[in-house]
C-alpha cells in the first residue's frame, strides 16, 4: 500500500506516541460520574453519581437527584446486574503535535461494587484522528476482530477504509480539560462554535476545513 507524505508522518508519530491511560483515569475521575441511578424493586434509588438513597416509584426515565441536584437516568436493579454493574463512557484528549490537531479517543468503564460504591476505571485507547490546518484527517486505531475493538494489543493501525467506527465514538466522547489547540482551531471554538457531546469531531473537522478546500 502506498502512502501519502501524511500518511508516514502520522504512521511514525503514532508508533512513537506514549500510552497515558493512568493519566486519563484520573481525569476521568475527577471530571464525572455516570449520571445513573440504579432503582431496587422496592423503590429504593441510588444515585451513582453521589451516592444518596432515596424512593423513587414514578416511571419517569429520569428524576432528579434530591442531593447532588443532577438528572440521572433511572436503570432498573436487574439491568444493571446483566451490566455486571458497569457503564462505558468515551473520552477524548486534545493536543497538538508537530502542528497536528491530535485527538485521543478513549474507552473508559466505570466499575461499581455490590453497594453500588464506584470500585475503579479501567481505560483503553480506542483511537486517534490527525487532522492538519489543510482539512487532512487520517485515523489510527486499534485492531478490530468481528465489531470489536482488540483491547489487549495496544498497537494502532492506519484506517485506509471506512472510519465510521471511530469517528462515531470520537463524535461521542466527553473532552478532557487540558486541551491543547492549532490557532486555526482555538479562537473560533469559543467565538462562535462549541464542542457538543455527539458533534465534537464534526465540529472541528468544519473548521479545519478550508473554505476553498476540494479535500
Ligand atoms: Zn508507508
Ligand atoms: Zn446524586
Amino acid at each position: 500500500m502506498k502512502h501519502t507524505p501524511f500518511q508516514e508522518i502520522v504512521i511514525r508519530i503514532n508508533k512513537s506516541l506514549p500510552q497515558k491511560d493512568n493519566e486519563i483515569a484520573h481525569m476521568a475521575m475527577s471530571r464525572t460520574r455516570p449520571l445513573l441511578a440504579v432503582r431496587q424493586r422496592n423503590g429504593i434509588t441510588t444515585c451513582l453519581f453521589c451516592g444518596n438513597t432515596m424512593v423513587y416509584r414514578e416511571t419517569n426515565r429520569y428524576a432528579k437527584c434530591h442531593e447532588c441536584e443532577k438528572n440521572v437516568e433511572i436503570i432498573e436493579e436487574d439491568d444493571w446486574l446483566a451490566y455486571k454493574r458497569c457503564v462505558p463512557l468515551y473520552f477524548a484528549s486534545l493536543e497538538v503535535i508537530d502542528n497536528i490537531q491530535l485527538m485521543r479517543t478513549y474507552e473508559t468503564i466505570f466499575r461499581y461494587s455490590v453497594i453500588n460504591q464506584l470500585n475503579d476505571v479501567s481505560v483503553h485507547e480506542l483511537c486517534r484522528h490527525w487532522m492538519t490546518s489543510e482539512g487532512y484527517c487520517e485515523v489510527t486505531s486499534l485492531r478490530r476482530f468481528c465489531g470489536a475493538y482488540l483491547t489487549p494489543f495496544r498497537s494502532m493501525v492506519l484506517r485506509n477504509s471506512s472510519t465510521d467506527n471511530e469517528d462515531y465514538i470520537a463524535n461521542h466522547a466527553i473532552v478532557l480539560p487540558n486541551m491543547t489547540l492549532l490557532s486555526e482551531l482555538d479562537g473560533k471554538l469559543d467565538m462562535y462554535e462549541k464542542l457538543i457531546q455527539g458533534n465534537i469531531l464534526a465540529t472541528i473537522k468544519k473548521i479545519l476545513k478550508p473554505n476553498n478546500s476540494h479535500i
